[in-house]
């Protein structure tokens, strides 16, 4: 076999996206031991950058090595014991995730719904959480199955006046969409590199507030009889997970450095990078950029005559959703877009499989060039599929999204 070449896509769906070329280089560096001060020094720089990126003083922000579903593991994992109540509040794909794994680490999984497209009001979570009395809310900040971003700004105050955890999965907004760990008052946040930070699948940095933290730690937990915890005497059940259990992780990443899994390194170096880099850029610039090109592509859609998803007042800046026109076949919108152009947008899944597409500005690809070469490609393909639309319409319209945010800034 020959090496490894492959098409140089856009990657314009919901994630993952082209890595910024920065993030690919540090991927490049060869490795030092697990141990040597070069390495433990990038993992101490890699918890200082992250809570700057999840914006708290937490001392507890570390890497868990996987995807992003590592990190929503290793929190409900960690924290859930069997028979322990949670609520999760369900507003697309990933909700159904989270009771997923909350399910199977033994805990009473109770869930409220709305329509795909719509996002909960707090007294709608504020009323469950009475009704419920959990131990932990769980939800996700922005679906990119549905593009809804939840707003979690009221959810912190409730959370502590019915003493529950309060976690999120922050994967699809972080870097796109305002975070405030500490301002909002979260106990445990997950997110993952392949979004707006921009980089590759593969690490899932988390913050943890001392609350859950001295949780955690009360769990009796013994590492395959080779050490036992110095925290023995907790009444809780033992975490069900090795390569998940937190005290364990935190141990590892603490100065006591005690052994556990070998961290991922050229993983690390990539996250470290694109905290770097989102840091560089300034967290404000970063949302104010993916809002511009969110703003442009969706525009732009609109200008072509196609119909945005959802309730556009909470839709993340990140990725739209676009209604497949009646009598088009979206699959084969979605591969000659891929064969012709080199351009990857979204499918989707459960109650919108076969309804709209999904189309990502995120990361490096929240650039007007990618924006426009995206609606330009799209509205070819549709043209020559037989669709009557604006010729040039959504081109026209994102260079004016672009030009006014110009104009605005003189
Ligand atoms: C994309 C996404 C993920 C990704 O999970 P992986 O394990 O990295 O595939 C997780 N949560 C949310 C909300 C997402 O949008």
């Amino acid at each position: 076999m020959k090496p490894l070449s492959l098409p140089p896509r856009l990657l314009m769906g919901p994630g993952p996206i082209n890595c910024y070329p920065r993030v690919l280089t540090a991927m490049s560096q060869q490795l030092v031991g697990q141990y040597d001060p070069a390495m433990t020094g990038a993992m101490n720089e890699v918890m200082a950058l992250y809570r700057q990126v999840f914006k708290t003083q937490n001392q507890q922000t570390i890497l868990v090595d996987g995807t992003s579903r590592a990190g929503i593991e290793a929190v409900l994992v960690s924290a859930l014991e069997p028979g322990d109540k949670v609520l999760v509040p369900i507003f697309g794909r990933f909700g159904h995730l989270l009771c997923e794994i909350a399910e199977r680490a033994g805990a009473d999984v109770h869930s409220i719904e709305v329509p795909w497209g719509e996002v909960f009001e707090p007294e709608q979570i504020e009323q469950a959480i009475r009704d419920v009395q959990p131990k932990m809310l769980a939800i996700v900040q922005g679906d990119t199955s549905t593009t809804m971003l939840q707003p979690l700004e009221h959810l912190g105050e409730i959370c502590r006046r019915y003493d529950v955890l309060f976690y999120s999965d922050a994967t699809a907004s972080i870097g796109g969409n305002p975070f405030e760990t500490d301002e909002w008052q979260l106990d445990a946040v997950s997110v993952g590199l392949q979004k707006c930070l921009g980089g590759p699948s593969g690490s899932a940095p988390i913050t943890l507030s001392d609350r859950y933290v001295e949780l955690v730690r009360k769990r009796h937990h013994v590492e395959a009889g080779i050490r036992e915890s110095a925290h023995q005497s907790g009444s809780g059940s033992r975490i069900r997970s090795n390569y998940f259990d937190i005290p364990m992780l935190l141990d590892y990443w603490g100065e006591e450095r005690l052994n556990h899994h070998t961290e991922a390194a050229t993983m690390l170096f990539s996250a470290r990078e694109c905290a770097i880099n989102l840091i560089e850029e300034g967290i404000d610039n970063s949302i104010a950029r993916h809002k511009l090109s969110g703003d442009a592509m969706l525009a732009g859609i609109q200008a072509l005559n196609l119909e945005p998803f959802g309730n556009l007042k909470h839709k993340m800046h990140n990725v739209v959703g676009v209604e497949i026109p009646d009598g088009v076949d979206g699959e084969k919108i979605r591969q000659q877009l891929l064969l012709d152009f080199n351009i990857e947008i979204g499918t989707s899944f459960g109650p919108l499989k076969g309804r709209i597409w999904r189309i990502g500005t995120m990361g490096y690809n929240a650039r007007q060039d990618a924006v426009l070469h995206t609606l330009q490609s799209l509205e070819t393909v549709l043209r020559r599929a037989g669709h009557k639309l604006p010729a040039g319409g959504g081109v026209d319209a994102a260079l004016d999204t672009y030009a006014a945010a110009r104009d605005a800034a003189i």
